[in-house]
């Protein structure tokens, strides 16, 4: 299977490239995409001789054509090019695994083309769901989630119709148990030393602020067609139990794994068949037990402005996430306090009209003005 992976030198991306390695004669690695880490690309074009490796953030540079060239690879530049890596006739599989805003026009392209598309980039789906799950509709493209949550409740779905409701479990991220008054002096190392995955800077924050629950919970809204009534997160510290779905009978089915993105990527990239992904096997006995509570709404006010914008519809969930990309980006360069992420949030969704978002200039327009109000908002609080 000819496989594009953007995204390729973040996180999802280099466990991808593990998995696929093991299975040397069942995928080939077509394309490698980063938006401007030059030498961390090249090694992996070194390793993997991709046909394509795409720089989309930089303009066109013959020197590093060379280099590139010496692996067989041909270099292409800007954001164009992912979308024509996305449509190319021979590639068949697209891991979407840019973060954030800047991977919904290629995950899209690649649903358009009717790929089998591998979704990490929840932010695409939060964004603009229906139009992303109406594109698949139309061109027959296949989203695997690779989510670990929404992957696990893919796997839990035999009989749809008979879905009482789903559970989405969260670890609660490294200050579920923090007094709520010593949160607001975090630092962005803090933030990000999750307790159970190594991942990107900007999803670690998420998980921090419980955003990236929130985020699932829409993503998880388009992927499964079902209403926020009957999405549900239980905090679950030791990320065992990927998630769980309720059948009208009561029986619950859930997905258990050791916390491994290894496990959720070679299921998508294998599915409907199974291939090793190199994930420690799950040893209960030694784990011995395993605990849920309700999420604190108090402390994480991230996960009801997510259900909020939901609700509210349209563009809303689009102001939202972008709000929360330019709050999150301010924390990480220490601009703004980490309270202050759901703060600037809460009001560039009370300061943005989000109007319907039928195309995906509807979305990226809502997009744009979020992202002026919560630069705004951000600059206020820190003044
Ligand atoms: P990361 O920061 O480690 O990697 C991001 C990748 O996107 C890099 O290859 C980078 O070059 C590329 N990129 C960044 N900005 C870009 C831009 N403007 N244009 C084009 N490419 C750009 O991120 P990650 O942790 O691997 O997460 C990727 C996506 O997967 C996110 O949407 C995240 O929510 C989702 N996800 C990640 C995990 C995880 O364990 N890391 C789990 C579930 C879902
Ligand atoms: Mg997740």
């Amino acid at each position: 299977m000819n496989l594009a992976i953007f995204g390729a030198t973040g996180s999802v991306g280099k466990s991808t490239l593990d998995v696929v390695a093991r299975h040397p004669g069942r995928y080939r690695v077509f394309a490698l995409t980063a938006n401007g880490s030059v030498a961390p690309l090249l090694e992996l074009c070194r390793v993997h001789r991709p046909r394509y490796a795409v720089l989309s953030g930089m303009a066109r540079d013959g020197a590093l054509e060379e280099s590139f060239a010496k692996c067989d690879t041909e270099l292409l530049f800007g954001s164009g090019a992912l979308d024509s890596v996305a449509r190319h006739p021979e590639t068949q599989a697209v891991m979407a695994a840019i973060v954030g805003a800047a991977g919904l026009a290629s995950t899209l392209a690649a649903v358009r083309a009717g790929k089998r598309v591998l979704l990490a980039n929840k932010e695409a789906l939060v964004m603009a769901g229906p139009l992303v799950t109406g594109a698949a509709r139309a061109s027959g493209a296949h989203i695997i989630p690779v989510d670990s949550e929404h992957n696990a409740i893919f796997q839990c779905l035999s009989e749809g119709r008979f879905v009482r409701r789903i559970l989405l479990t969260a670890s609660g991220g490294p200050f579920r148990a923090a007094a709520p008054e010593s949160l607001k002096g975090v630092t962005p190392e803090q933030a990000c030393a999750h307790p159970n995955w190594v991942m990107g800077r900007k999803i670690s924050v998420d998980s921090a602020t419980m955003m990236n629950k929130g985020l699932e919970v829409i993503e998880a809204r388009w992927l499964f067609d079902l209403p926020p009534e009957r999405i549900e997160v239980l905090i679950h510290p030791q990320s065992i139990v990927h998630s769980l779905v309720e059948y009208a009978d009561g029986s619950v089915i859930a997905q258990l794994s050791n916390p491994d993105m290894r496990v959720p990527i070679a299921h998508a990239l294998a599915w409907p068949e199974r291939i090793e992904s190199g994930a420690q096997p799950l040893d209960l006995a030694s784990i011995r037990s395993l605990s849920f509570e309700k999420p604190d709404e108090a402390r994480f006010p991230c996960l009801q402005l997510a259900y909020a914008a939901l609700r509210a519809g349209g563009a809303a969930p689009a102001v939202l996430n972008a709000a929360n990309e330019v709050a999150v980006e301010a924390f990480l360069g220490g601009r703004l306090p980490f309270t202050g992420i759901a703060a600037v949030i809460a009001d560039t969704l009370e300061a943005v009209p989000a109007g319907p978002a039928e195309d995906l200039a509807a979305v990226m327009d809502a997009d744009a003005r979020a992202r002026r109000a919560a630069q705004s908002r951000v600059m206020a609080l820190a003044a």
